[in-house]
């Protein structure tokens, strides 16, 4: 008969495992340099295609 401790302990093993490689997999995007496909400026790092002041325009980033 199985251990109670040892399924949990499998259990969490396995849900860590999905965790990390779910972490180590996730897409960081570092971004691209161009135009924004929202305001049109330059930017030297777009996400998606988009800039940063439009992605987070809550930061206050400063215009131009
Ligand atoms: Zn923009």
């Amino acid at each position: 008969m199985a251990d109670v401790a040892d399924l949990a302990a499998e259990f969490v093993e396995a849900h860590l495992d999905r965790s990390i490689r779910a972490a180590v997999t996730a897409p960081f995007d570092p971004g691209v340099p161009g135009e924004c496909d929202n305001c049109l400026n330059d930017s030297p790092r777009l996400v998606k295609g988009i800039c940063a002041r439009c992605r987070e325009p809550k930061k206050g980033y400063a215009r131009g």
